[in-house]
């Protein structure tokens, strides 16, 4: 896709294709805004098109599939809507916004160029990314036993000894999963508590196939190549355990993906985006924030479609307000 000129203001530009970015394309499409939606591009982390849903197994809790649906399905239907009604998608990632004057001014690849766009209103809508451990392996290691994402590896651990990092419902809903493929699941938790809902608790302490090992933490992973082994601390007695793991899976929570908005929106000091007045207007005019980007509280499909709704039904409220 050829992107426009900027002589070319667009009315919407939304940043991000999560629940949140692709409903408010939904919406501001139907509202005849025209909506330009920078998708983001493929990754193996979750600020890529569709979100974290493309990272995600089934979704049995968003409303109107009662059979459930996989996150990848939900999000490619969610994207065939807004094309339908006009939205103009295009795949690639923003690398710099200024938004200290109106219109906005988007780019796409080199920063020092002209703008590639400029809006008139600017959603972000730009989600959250999984947390890694923080361990310098862990770079040598992703895609060749380590990952952040059981539906789009979990197959290739079949028959395998296996272990999943976090005690919330990601860890969890990870290690369900797994249990399909692999031959044991341990998941790894640095404390003797679950974070997670008491259903997914009750799931996996039901399921044989899932371990768990309390109050340790990972310190060191090993093989050069490929996954062989992983170094557990116990947090308790210091005692340090190599375990023949051949799969790794780190689902330890998200970090909004705010790092083009540093200095021009404000932030709470978590870092999620700050937005006013349960609406979802930012500190910048113009400039409207929804789905995980500015949720730190609910994270849920549903909550993000709801606010991406929200989110195009204020920029369209405020274009109107501004003549148009
Ligand atoms: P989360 O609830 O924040 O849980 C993160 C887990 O990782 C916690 O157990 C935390 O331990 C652990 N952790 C964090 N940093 C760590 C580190 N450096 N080393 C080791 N462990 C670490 O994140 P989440 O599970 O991704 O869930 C996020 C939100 O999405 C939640 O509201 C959740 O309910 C929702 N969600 C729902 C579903 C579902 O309903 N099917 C599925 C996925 C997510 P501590 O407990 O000690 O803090």
């Amino acid at each position: 896709m050829t992107p426009s000129s900027t002589t070319d203001i667009r009315n919407v530009t939304i940043i991000g294709s999560g629940p949140g970015g692709l409903t408010a394309a939904i919406y501001t499409a139907r509202a005849t805004l025209e909506p330009l939606v920078i998708e983001g591009e493929p990754s193996s982390t979750s600020d890529q098109p569709g979100g974290q849903l493309m990272l995600t197994t089934d979704v049995e809790n968003y409303p109107g599939f009662p059979d459930g649906i996989t996150g990848p399905d939900l999000m490619a239907a969610f994207r065939a809507q807004a094309v339908r009604f006009g939205a103009e998608i295009q795949t690639a990632r923003v690398s710099r916004v200024d938004l200290s004057e109106r219109p906005f001014a988007v780019w796409i690849g080199d920063p020092q160029a002209d703008p590639t766009y400029t809006t008139r209103a600017l959603i972000v809508a730009t989600g959250a990314s999984s947390l890694m451990l923080g361990l310098p392996a862990e770079q040598r290691l992703l895609g060749h036993g380590l990952s952040t994402c059981a539906t789009c590896d979990g197959f290739f651990f079949r028959d395998q000894d296996i272990c999943v990092v976090g005690g919330g419902d990601s860890a969890l809903e990870e290690a369900l999963f797994l249990s399909r493929f692999a031959r044991s699941v341990t998941v790894i938790h640095r404390r003797d508590t679950l974070r997670a809902s008491k259903i997914m608790q009750q799931r996996a302490f039901d399921n044989e196939r899932i371990e768990f090992l309390w109050n340790n933490v990972v310190i060191d992973l090993l093989g050069e190549e490929r996954l062989e082994g992983v170094v557990t601390e116990d947090l308790g007695s210091g005692e340090r355990t190599t375990r023949p793991f051949t799969g790794i899976f780190v689902a330890i929570g998200h970090r909004p993906n705010t790092d083009l908005f540093v200095g021009q929106l404000e932030l709470l000091d978590n870092g999620y985006l700050r937005t006013f007045d349960d609406r979802t207007h930012t500190s910048v005019e113009g400039v409207f924030a929804c789905g995980d980007v500015q949720d730190d509280w609910y994270r849920q499909a549903i909550t993000s479609a709801g606010s991406g709704c929200m989110a195009a039904i204020d920029a369209e409220r405020w274009l109107e307000s501004k003549g148009h």
